[in-house]
């Protein structure tokens, strides 16, 4: 970009997007906001609010529906993660006002209710928990557990997990103190062979088991300063944290299958069993699969998730609140288009991400890749078209694992039609000829004054 063009763009005063993105800016004297950050704003405001007047009133089944509009299938670890949660904000002293019978008398001492959530990778572990977090207003972080070095010379400490938490917190350690840290990647601090030497896993279980039960950290860096509040070194408390923490556990089915569904629980865990699934995993099968007994002892929760088939993939395209065709359709109606896909187009994009094993994860990239072609061009359009995905777009573009060919928009007052392939429509003309000059887009994506 010239000198001469950069000064006579508007930009995010945020984030420092500028108008030739497909974000739209709203312009004021001086200054600009994307409707990105604007939304990210409004958000931030609710979030602030549920903090304030949510936490104290959520049951489990109130939780449970919440998790029921961002998360598809998984209902045994929605269940058992509702009442998990619910019980760790009661203990916490957030929830449950009701009076003693005996003012005296002594209440039982509640202990702490960590979560494991055992399943394959791109399940859904991560979403429930930040899903949790977003409804009961606490803050966040996920905190991949491979990065942390036992010592903590290079990579992540321990330590920094709570510093990037009061730093969500926006530097509220009080509010820190009562946040969600999602433990990811667990399953790798596995010892996986008699005799292996893994130290560094071993070393990891073991510095996380203090702060998983509760314990003092200093917010320090490693170079002495404070992080978000100042030069002085601030303590926090872990023992109102939640901890969840997720693995893959590949291989954990095998050793489930082996010792078969007899045998006792250690460590007073009570195992929430998917009742769609044969297989209960046990804190034992755990510990078998390498985990330090201590480390598995510290989550008195452990629930599994399950793979997910080609109908839970479909519906989580389209059914969860802000779906990925929900967002996708939310980008053209910025354009003034209106996208949409057949029934046979949202089954091949689900049968594609099945192909790929990696759960729901493939899914945007599928969906990115399919309307990357519209993407570019239909900016240029005249608005009011109506744009039909059909399967053969999602099969060409999976196939070629670039742009889709463009679904050329229907007429707008005339009935949807279905879209010429590459072929068929003449691409390489096509292209030539709907591919505006940069000045041209300039204009028709910011009809506001450059800033
Ligand atoms: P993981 O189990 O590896 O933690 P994530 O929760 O990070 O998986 O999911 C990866 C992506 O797939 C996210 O975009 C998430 O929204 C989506 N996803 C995964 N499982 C589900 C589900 N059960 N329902 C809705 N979306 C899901």
């Amino acid at each position: 970009m010239t000198p001469s063009l950069r000064r006579k763009l508007a930009y995010c005063s945020f984030c420092g997007v500028n108008e030739l993105a497909a974000v739209p800016l709203i312009t004021g004297t001086g200054t600009a906001i994307c409707v990105d950050c604007a939304k990210a704003g409004i958000a931030a405001v609710e979030g602030r609010r549920r903090r304030r007047d949510t936490s104290g009133r959520l049951t489990p089944s109130m939780l449970l529906a919440r998790l029921d509009e961002h998360v598809i299938a998984q209902g045994a670890a929605k269940r058992a993660l509702s009442v998990a949660v619910y019980n760790h904000f009661k203990r916490i002293g957030k929830i449950g006002a009701a009076e003693r019978s005996q003012p005296s008398e002594r209440p039982a001492r509640l202990a702490k209710s960590n979560i494991l959530m055992a399943g394959p990778s791109g399940t859904g572990k991560t979403l429930l928990a930040e899903t949790l977090a977003v409804t009961l207003g606490v803050p966040f972080v996920v905190a991949d557990v491979t990065s942390i070095t036992q010592a903590g010379y290079a990579g992540e400490d321990t330590e920094s997990i709570f510093r990037r938490l009061v730093t969500a917190a926006d530097g509220d350690v009080a509010a820190a103190q009562h946040g969600i840290v999602f433990l990811d990647e667990v399953d790798k601090l596995a010892k996986r062979e008699a005799g292996a030497l893994d130290v560094s896993g071993e070393g990891v279980q073991q510095s996380l088991l203090k702060v998983l039960e509760g314990t003092e950290v200093s917010l320090a860096t490693r170079s002495g300063a404070d992080g978000p509040a100042g030069s002085e070194a601030r303590r926090m408390d872990t023992s109102n944290i939640l901890f969840i923490a997720g693995g893959a556990f590949v291989g954990l089915d095998e050793i489930v299958a082996e010792r078969g569904n007899s045998r006792g629980i250690g460590f007073g865990a009570r195992v929430v069993p998917d009742p769609e699934t044969t297989t209960e995993a046990e804190p034992q099968d755990l510990i078998s699969y390498g985990l330090l007994p201590e480390f598995v002892g510290r989550f008195p929760v452990v629930v599994q998730l399950e793979q997910l088939g080609l109908e839970e993939l479909r519906r989580i395209i389209s059914e969860p609140v802000d779906s990925l065709l929900a967002q996708y359709e939310e980008l053209f109606r910025l354009d003034g288009h209106v996208l949409s896909f057949t029934e046979e187009a949202l089954t091949a994009v689900a049968e594609s991400a099945q192909s790929r094993q990696t759960g729901a994860r493939g899914l945007r990239a599928i969906l990115e890749s399919t309307l990357l072609g519209l993407m570019f061009h239909s900016p240029d359009w005249d608005p009011g078209q109506r744009l039909v995905v059909e399967a053969r777009h999602v099969t060409a573009a999976v196939a070629a694992d670039s742009a889709m060919p463009a679904p050329t928009p229907a007429s707008p007052q005339g009935e949807a039609q279905t879209s010429p392939s590459l072929s068929e429509a003449g691409p390489n003309r096509e292209h030539t000829e709907r591919r505006a000059p940069l000045p041209r887009v300039v204009q028709a994506v910011a009809p506001g004054r450059p800033v």
